[in-house]
């Protein structure tokens, strides 16, 4: 079958998200992400979303093998992010007019449950914002008040379908608990947000179509496909960095699977390549989290080397953003941008 046969099949099989995610020709790409464009448009419209994240603390008890705030790292400068540091930033997010923060962070505990409650309440007190929780693994109690003190969605990507590799990267998680815990977290109404790291050692095309399915089947609401950037002082420091290519054609095929979800130009991708937000709002992306983590904590939230998002103020960064939007026509949503199932 012809890649242009393919791309307007109804239903797409394994074998076919495996043969688009192969797809090396240039005139079969340039069809490929016109394809996720146009469900883009039709499921989208011309809407970026905004997310502002606030990377609150990076102290973890993980050890992920990949991420540079493992908690066996000793070279990181670990800090946390008083209520009021917290709530001085989600006023810049909130003045920018952006409608969702993000709260994310390693897996501390010293943000108990009602901690984190008392954030999330005071948050939506002061501003009227969706609320996003990426802060790990936690218990069904904690994510169930979390829930009822107004917490909107949940961040928990599940890095990888394929369970073996989840297991060479992650020594003290598995891959059951993982996918429980997104299940759960979408059985209790958080919107949820998964998706995986693409180019981790072993992992292959099929995986990555896996990775792909695995989001449709958990119906989650935001799907993030990013590329592994090597962190300083992990295991795999000396793992090449991601080909930029793969992660654009994961995004394209991802939208033109899942078509209703959120589907993110993530940091990692810009890390990759100056242009990378822009190739990838043209290949399928919808949302851009732009980084408003105070700058004497940001530089200590390294999960990989490099991670842009520099020293430049969020206002510098936001007219950046606001000229590429012009460039593509597009234009930044005003609403919160909740879940596009919904
Ligand atoms: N501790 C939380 C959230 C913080 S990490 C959690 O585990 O969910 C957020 C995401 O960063 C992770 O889900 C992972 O996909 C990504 N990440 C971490 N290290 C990375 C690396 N070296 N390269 C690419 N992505 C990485």
């Amino acid at each position: 079958m012809t890649i242009s046969e393919l791309l307007n099949k109804e239903e797409l099989s394994h074998s076919d998200l495996v043969q688009l995610l192969k797809i090396e020709r240039q005139e079969d790409m340039e069809l490929l992400y016109r394809k996720a464009d146009e469900i883009k448009q039709k499921y989208c419209g011309n809407k970026i979303h905004l997310r502002g994240i606030i990377e609150f603390s990076n102290y973890c008890r993980q050890d992920c093998y990949y991420c540079g705030i493992r908690n066996e790292n000793k070279n990181v400068n670990r800090y946390r992010m008083s209520i009021e540091e917290i709530l001085h930033s989600t006023s810049l997010i909130y003045n920018a007019g952006i409608r969702t923060i993000v709260l994310q962070s390693g897996e501390d505990l010293a943000y108990d449950k009602d901690k984190i409650s008392r954030i999330i309440k005071s948050i939506k007190e002061k501003f009227d914002m969706a609320i996003t929780l990426s802060l790990g693994q936690r218990t069904f109690e904690e994510y169930r008040q979390w829930k009822e003190a107004g917490a909107d969605r949940y961040l928990l990507k599940h890095e990888t379908a394929n369970p073996s590799i989840y297991f060479d990267i992650h020594p003290y998680q598995n891959f059951e608990d993982r996918i429980n815990h997104i299940k759960y977290l979408k059985s209790i109404d958080f919107q949820v947000g998964s998706g995986n790291i693409i180019g981790l050692p072993n992992q292959t095309l099929n995986d990555i179509a896996d990775d792909i399915i695995l989001c449709k089947v958990l119906n989650v609401d935001m799907a993030s496909f990013s590329p592994f950037i090597s962190a300083d002082d992990t295991p795999y420091k000396n793992v090449s960095n991601c080909g930029i290519d793969i992660v654009l054609k994961t995004m394209a095929v991802a939208r033109i699977y899942l078509k209703d979800v959120h589907i993110p130009a993530t940091t990692a991708l810009s890390t990759l390549n100056p242009d990378g937000r822009k190739k990838g709002l043209l290949a399928g992306a919808n949302v851009i989290m732009p980084t408003y983590t105070p700058n004497n904590f940001r530089f200590n939230y390294l999960i990989y080397k490099n991670k842009p998002g520099g020293s430049e103020s969020p206002n510098v960064k936001l007219s950046n953003l606001n000229e590429l939007a012009n460039e593509l026509k597009l234009s930044f949503s005003s609403s919160k941008g909740h879940s596009l199932k919904i």
